[in-house]
């Protein structure tokens, strides 16, 4: 199983992986976290990466591209099935997904959508700025993000309603309840 999990800023993504990861077995492949590490070692790409991150831009997509391809080159756990989080995040990137995955034999199995409300996306990252302190969780950058997902993300979702890959799930209400929507989701794709 390979999975996309795709979503505003804010939408639960990265809530949803961590029990999708557990029930499913699957290798996490968070962009986010991968980038909020090169930046607390202080490496190049961190520094690179910073710049973008702390403005609320994306990173150019030939860079995250090139970061993705290595890490399923080093990687031999990413066979046994990944989640993807916070990528693609362009349509460039989407493209670039379905030659890493053909290249290595690998299939999409959904892009599950997590929807949620804009004032919903903006009250929970204020709260989450609060206890994680990340540089890009303040109001001006938290609206700058909701804008470049706006124009540059979300016609990722009509590319994967095209294919057939889009599954809407409502991202509001209680994890757990949210999780099992998703879950179901996935079984009944698994089942055909
Ligand atoms: P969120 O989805 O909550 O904004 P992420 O942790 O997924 O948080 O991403 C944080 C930032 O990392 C993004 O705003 C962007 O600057 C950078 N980033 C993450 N993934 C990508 C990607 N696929 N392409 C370009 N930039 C990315």
């Amino acid at each position: 199983m390979n999975i996309v999990i795709f979503g505003a800023p804010g939408s639960g993504k990265g809530t949803q992986s961590e029990k999708l990861i557990q029930k499913y077995g699957l290798y996490h492949i968070s962009t986010g976290d991968i980038l909020r590490k090169e930046i607390q070692t202080g490496s190049e790409l961190g520094k690179i990466a910073d710049s973008y991150i702390s403005k609320g831009q994306l990173l150019p997509d030939s860079l995250i591209i090139e970061i993705l391809d290595k890490l399923f080159e080093t990687t031999p756990e990413t066979r046994q099935g990944v989640i993807l989080d916070g990528f693609p995040r362009t349509i460039p990137q989407a493209q670039a997904l379905e030659s890493l995955f053909l290249k290595r034999g690998m299939k999409l199995t959904a892009v599950i959508g997590l929807e949620v409300d804009e004032p919903e996306l903006i009250d929970r990252m204020i709260k989450r700025g609060q206890i994680s302190h990340r540089s890009d969780d303040n109001l001006e950058t938290i609206k700058k993000r909701l804008d470049v997902y706006h124009l540059q993300t979300t016609p990722l979702k009509e590319f994967y309603l095209k294919n057939g890959k889009y599954k809407a799930i409502q991202g509001t209400g209680s994890v757990d309840s949210i999780f099992e929507t998703i879950s179901k989701a996935l079984d009944s794709i698994h089942r055909d």
